[in-house]
């Protein structure tokens, strides 16, 4: 059973090259942050290892295994990796030591599978040296291996590399799939998992963190407010806060990505508001007070905002200044006092 949902164009392309055996021995899937990407890469390993006639049957011992990372044969390749005490820390690049070590393993048989999955995350922020690596091993297909590269930024995958890979694209899903599903699956009651699957916007792993684990919504909620603070804040606060965020960069650049997610939600239903689709907007609980921004905005002055977070995103993905970056993002959010814009 494949537990990527709402993706219906995806998984019958898929289902048919893993019956044929014609799977391509190099995918890139791209899409959103927490839009599935992982989980979809890890039904693939277990549909091509499975042992039964109904790929991924998820319940037998490949299936299972694949499931909980125990399996030999298929490797996850992050920028978040633990040491000996199960400290989690994050990485900023894929290296050329992981890409080796991938090579290595390539040479090698099957050891209790059919074939080899390397999963390759962040496939974006890939060295230079690990790229020019990973396309060497690309370009000499092995038939008992297969790549699978997720990254939430397709522009940023060098064109020698995509061209060499099945290109698969994560689309956010309808928030009344996420609600139906959440109501299925979770303890929880209606109202919540109608404003989760909102939150979501559309990302299902996002609204499965958010019911599982018990201060995701917490730290969202308190990201958000500050997002929404500093928009009403002059430049001093604006900067102090640029500052706090480029050294949070330093140590954690996830941390940063998702506080950049949460400003670019916020500015996306900004938008919506302002052009009167309500029914997409995510944080429906603060429909009020976006509604009297959206009202003293013109149209330019939220897509400005909206392309200043897009923009510092993309340069904090190629190892800009951060603290430049941010500061620029402080200047071009407009400033916004009761109803009166500062640009
Ligand atoms: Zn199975």
């Amino acid at each position: 059973m494949w537990r990527v949902i709402g993706q219906e164009k995806v998984l019958p392309i898929l289902q048919n090259n893993i019956s044929k055996h014609s799977l391509p021995h190099a995918i890139l899937i791209s899409g959103p942050p927490h839009v599935g990407k992982m989980t979809l890469a890890v039904d693939i390993a277990r549909a091509i290892n499975c042992e039964r006639d109904d790929p991924p049957c998820g319940e037998c011992e490949a299936c299972l295994k694949i499931e909980n990372g125990k399996h030999s044969d298929v490797q996850v390749i992050s920028l978040i990796s633990q040491n000996n005490d199960s400290e989690e820390k994050t990485r900023t690049e894929i290296s050329i030591d992981d890409i080796r070590q991938i090579q290595h393993m390539v040479s090698l048989p099957p050891f209790e599978g059919k074939r080899k999955v390397f999963i390759i995350e962040g496939a974006e922020v890939m060295s230079m040296e690990a790229a020019n690596c990973l396309l060497k091993t690309l370009e000499e297909p092995v038939t008992q291996s297969v790549f699978i590269l997720l990254t939430t930024n397709i522009g940023l995958i060098p064109e020698t590399i995509a061209s060499r890979c099945q290109e698969i694209s994560l689309h956010p899903i309808a928030a009344t799939i996420i609600e139906n599903t959440l109501l299925s699956v979770y303890d929880i009651d209606k109202e919540n998992a109608s404003l989760i699957s909102r939150l979501s916007s559309g990302c299902f792993g996002w609204a499965i963190s958010a019911v599982q684990e018990e201060k995701y919504l917490e730290k969202y909620y308190e990201t958000r407010n500050k997002a929404i603070e500093i928009t009403t804040a002059g430049l001093h606060e604006r900067f102090v806060y640029a500052a706090t965020l480029s050294t949070q960069f330093a140590r954690e650049r996830a941390i940063v990505y998702d506080v950049l997610d949460i400003w670019l939600n916020v500015w996306r239903d900004v938008l919506l508001l302002k052009i009167g689709l309500t029914d997409s907007v995510s944080n429906i609980d603060l429909s009020q007070q976006l509604e009297q921004w959206a009202e003293c905005m013109d149209i330019s002055d939220i897509r400005c905002s909206i392309q200043a977070i897009q923009e510092t995103r993309i340069k904090l993905n190629l190892n800009a200044n951060s603290r430049l970056a941010l500061e620029v993002m402080m200047l071009d959010i407009p400033v916004i006092i009761g109803d009166i814009v500062k640009r």
